[in-house]
């Protein structure tokens, strides 16, 4: 049997690693402190939100949502973040995506300040990694280096494949992969014969985005294989085919009238992979992790320097 890659462990592990960061920033005179802007009425960012804040609330982070309506205009968001960039108890913001059509998305993204962008989405931020300078990094890519790290799988020396290139997975991951001294390889939906590329890979990163695609003929026996899929199945013969009618999965199926399946066949994966991280709780436990290590590694390089002004 190949080994689990446990992200509610790591990501139990990080948060308890927090906790005394957080009470010695309080000591120095105020909690670490996070905003959230959450523009109209976006049931599933809600609840990423809300898992946010919960998440600030247990490690006494200090946590503040704003919730202007979806009418909203890009100056009116540029002033709420201008604010926010200018408040000393707010250490990190975040802007939760997708925003309204009629406001520009970059311009915001870019009027975050780089200190403050807890998800590591700003230019100024994407170059500090790719030079390999210290800056918040994109939370889901940290996280799987964290996964990775904490089972001891080996990156230095090993070929990595990463599916996928985008800006908040994709590339970046492949960047801290390179920093780890992997060979990195980067496929996409242009990649040529795809399965005999990610058949060389001791790690493969799926961040793709369609359910199951990574089947046995991708995997190289005895690879680490990171699903950073998150694809609601709702058609339930498609559940039925990806889960091989398993009776627990097909029950958990029909209560719901949905499932949650990674870019990885679940099974082929079991077969395969020397190593492997399950959907749920592979990466996705570690993305509001990062958040909060970014959150906190902010408030830190912050406080010191005020104490000196
Ligand atoms: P994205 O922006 O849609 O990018 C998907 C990438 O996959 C693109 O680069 C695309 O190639 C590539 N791709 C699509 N179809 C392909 C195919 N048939 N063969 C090879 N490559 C293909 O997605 P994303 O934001 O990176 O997210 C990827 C997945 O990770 C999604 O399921 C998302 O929900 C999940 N995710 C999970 C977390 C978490 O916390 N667990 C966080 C972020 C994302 P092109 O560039 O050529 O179009």
């Amino acid at each position: 049997m190949p080994r689990i890659l446990d992200g509610n462990r790591v990501r139990d592990d990080i948060k308890n690693e927090l906790k005394p960061r957080v009470a010695a920033l309080l000591d120095k005179g105020r909690p670490p402190g996070l905003a959230v802007v959450l523009v109209g009425n976006h049931p599933a960012s809600a609840i990423y939100v809300r898992n946010k804040i919960k998440t600030c609330h247990d490690l006494g982070i200090y946590s503040e949502s704003i919730t202007p309506p979806d009418t909203i205009t890009t100056d009116e968001l540029l002033a709420i973040v201008d604010n926010l960039n200018r408040r000393e108890d707010i250490d990190g913001i975040l802007v939760q995506l997708p925003l309204p059509p009629q406001v520009d998305t970059k311009r915001i993204l870019l009027a975050v300040s780089p200190e403050k962008d807890v998800d590591g989405f700003h230019p100024f931020n994407v170059g500090a990694l790719v030079a390999n300078l210290p800056a918040p990094r994109a939370c889901t890519p940290a996280g799987i280096i964290e996964l990775l790290k904490r089972h001891e799988i080996p990156i230095a020396g090993r070929k990595a494949v990463v599916v996928g290139r985008s800006d908040i997975v994709g590339k970046p991951v492949a960047m801290l992969l390179l920093h780890r001294n992997a060979t990195v390889t980067i496929c996409h939906s242009k990649t040529p014969d795809l399965p005999a590329v990610c058949r060389e890979a001791d790690i493969l990163v799926a961040a793709i985005g369609r359910a199951a695609m990574i089947t046995g003929d991708f995997i190289k026996p005895g690879a680490a294989v990171v699903d950073v899929g998150t694809n609601h199945i709702d058609n339930r013969e498609q559940a039925a085919r990806i889960f091989r009618n398993s009776p627990e999965k097909m029950a958990a199926f029909d209560k719901k009238g949905s499932v949650l399946v990674g870019d990885v066949d679940p099974f082929d994966v079991v077969e395969k992979a020397g190593a492997y991280s399950p959907v749920p709780g592979g990466v996705g436990p570690l993305t509001i992790a990062m958040l909060m290590v970014n959150t906190v590694a902010s408030a830190e390089r912050r406080l010191p320097v005020r104490s000196v002004c």
